[in-house]
Order: C-alpha cells, then structure tokens, then sequence
C-alpha cells in the first residue's frame, strides 16, 4: 500500500512538473520568437564627469519591445530566463548589438564607450572568452577599450578565482570590468583587491538615501575611499538631484550616472544629448543636473 501510495504520489509530482516545465518551455520559446523578431532593444544611458562635464561613455539597458505589453523593463523578464540557454543567446545579442553601435558611433566621429551587463550565469560559462573574443573579431574596427562588462558585486563573489581568472583572459583583449551594485554583497578588502575590475558602481540604494541616512553616507564614504586605495574609478549610480551631486563631489566622488543626468534613451538619441550636453560651455553641476 506504501509502495503504491509512493506510486502515485511520484505520478502525482510528476504531472506538476510536467505542467511547470510546459509553462516555462512555453515562455521560453516565446523569448526565441521575440529574439526572431528583433523585438529587443538597448537602450543607453550616459555617465558623466560632474566635475569636468565630460561624457565617459553609456551604459547599455535591455528592454523588450512587446507587442502587446510595450516597453518592458529588463527585470521583468531577465530573471525568468537566467540558466536558460536563450540567457546566453540573449546576453551574445547584447554584446553583438553594442559593439555595432559602437561603430556606428565610430563612424559618426563619435569615440564613446559602451558598457554591457553580464549575467552570473553567462559570466560562468566556460567558454565566455572565447565567445567574447569571437563577438570582438566580427568587428575588427571597434576598439575593444571600448567595451566594457559590468558584472554583479555578488556575481564576482560567488566564484572568485573563477571569475577573476575569466576578468582576467578578457582584460588581455582590452576589454575592461566594473564592479556593479557595489556595496550590496560584503566585498572584502582582500577579494577587491583581487579583483581586476578597474570601477566601482556604488549601488543606486546607498545614492538615494544619502542625504537622510547616515549610514548610507557613510558607506558611500567608505566605498571611495576603498576605489581610491586601490586605485579604482568609483561612479555613483541613482544621481537624481543636484544634492546628490554636490554631496558626491564633496566626498570626491566625480563620477555619476542617474536620472538627474540622463534617463536611458534610444541610440539615436545619443549623439543629440551629447552635443547638448557639449555646448552648454557654462558646464556647472547646480545648472546642468535638475532635480526631477
Ligand atoms: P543596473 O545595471 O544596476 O542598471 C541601473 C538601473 O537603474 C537601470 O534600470 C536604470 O534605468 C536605473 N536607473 C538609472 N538611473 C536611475 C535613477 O536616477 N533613479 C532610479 N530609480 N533608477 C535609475 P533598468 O534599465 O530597469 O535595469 C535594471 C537592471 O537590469 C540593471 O541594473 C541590470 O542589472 C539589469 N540589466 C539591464 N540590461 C541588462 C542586460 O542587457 N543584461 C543583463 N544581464 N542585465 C541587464
Ligand atoms: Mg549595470
Ligand atoms: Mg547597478
Ligand atoms: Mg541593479
């Protein structure tokens, strides 16, 4: 009786999974066709010198152009495909797409790096290297100092000999790393230093509460100093006001990206925003960053 009991409960188990993974393959064979169809899209937002008023490049930002949904946001749906092959597909296309836009930029006379997120998972493979090395050789004219890889705090914790090593292999392609979301995962002294990532994203959720939180301001003290004994760029992610800005340069944090700055836009809007940004000689964080 036992036995059968098992039985069926094994069977009973087995129909659950089979739904589950109907329901998965069927969402994940919907990310095929929508890679098909060229519903994906990066969107690009600048990071900036507050200092100097310099533009040191964009940040790619997925979205997915549904046609029934509109724009969806990345977290929407990039969690549900991480571990998924169609995540490393996914993650190639992104790489693809901006080393064509850094091209397109090339040729329009505009020199301006791009920086990509990579996944835990696509970070892992083995072959991640390879695959890069393959992806810069389809665009023998960008210059590889111009793609740069933006991985997780987390992320590069969760393996660290394997990731360095892997940093490492793509560092000797001029491909250079960021430390993302900084702060978030008890980053030690000794595996920063580790770590051959040459800037430090300090996490947007440090940026927004600084002002009101004096353990976020502290910790956001911390980080800078942390980049510069190791000789690290720190960038501040989440800089939405003039406050914010003028507390980070004070902390001697020159480097910014936020809404305040710049929303994420289309590649063609680009080149508009950057001339914008370039004739306005006045450069001045208090007239240039409106708080929103
Ligand atoms: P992230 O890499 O930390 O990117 C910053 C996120 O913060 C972006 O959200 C950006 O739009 C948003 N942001 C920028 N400035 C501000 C601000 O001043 N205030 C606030 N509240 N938010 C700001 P987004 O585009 O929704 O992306 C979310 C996350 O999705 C990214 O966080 C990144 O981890 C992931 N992601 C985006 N694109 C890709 C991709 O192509 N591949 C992978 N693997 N992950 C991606
Ligand atoms: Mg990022
Ligand atoms: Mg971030
Ligand atoms: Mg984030």
């Amino acid at each position: 009786v036992a036995k059968q009991a098992g039985k069926n409960r094994y069977h009973l188990f087995d129909t659950a999974q089979d739904n589950a993974n109907k329901v998965q393959q069927q969402s994940i064979g919907d990310f095929h066709v929508a890679l098909g169809r060229h519903e994906f899209v990066l969107h690009y937002q600048p990071k900036v010198n507050m200092r100097t008023g310099e533009v040191i490049g964009v940040e790619a930002l997925i979205r997915w152009q549904h046609p029934e949904r509109g724009l969806v946001p990345p977290l929407e749906f990039l969690p549900a495909i991480e571990g998924h092959d169609i995540s490393l597909e996914l993650g190639e296309w992104v790489i693809d797409t901006a080393l064509s836009q850094i091209s397109q930029w090339q040729n329009m006379g505009v020199n301006l790096p791009i920086s990509v997120n990579i996944s835990a998972y696509q970070l892992q493979q083995a072959n991640f290297a390879a695959r890069l090395s393959i992806l810069l050789a389809a665009h023998p004219e960008v210059t590889p100092q111009n793609l740069e890889l933006e991985i997780l705090e987390t992320t590069a914790l969760s393996d660290i000999n394997r990731v360095s090593a892997t940093m490492a292999a793509c560092n000797k392609f001029g491909v250079c790393f960021a430390l993302d979301d900084f702060g978030t995962g008890y980053s030690s002294l000794t595996y920063l230093r580790r770590l051959p990532a040459y800037l430090i994203k300090i996490d947007q959720s440090f940026v927004r509460d600084m002002l009101e939180d004096t353990d976020d301001l502290a910790i956001i003290e911390g980080v800078v100093s942390l980049a510069k004994a190791f000789k690290r760029d720190v960038i501040a992610e989440g800089v939405e006001t003039i406050a914010h800005g003028a507390a980070l340069l004070q902390l001697g944090c020159e480097l910014a990206q936020g809404y305040g700055i710049a929303r994420p836009m289309p590649a063609d809007d680009i080149p508009e925003w950057i001339s914008n940004w370039k004739v306005d000689d006045s450069w001045r964080l208090q007239n240039t960053i409106k708080a929103s």
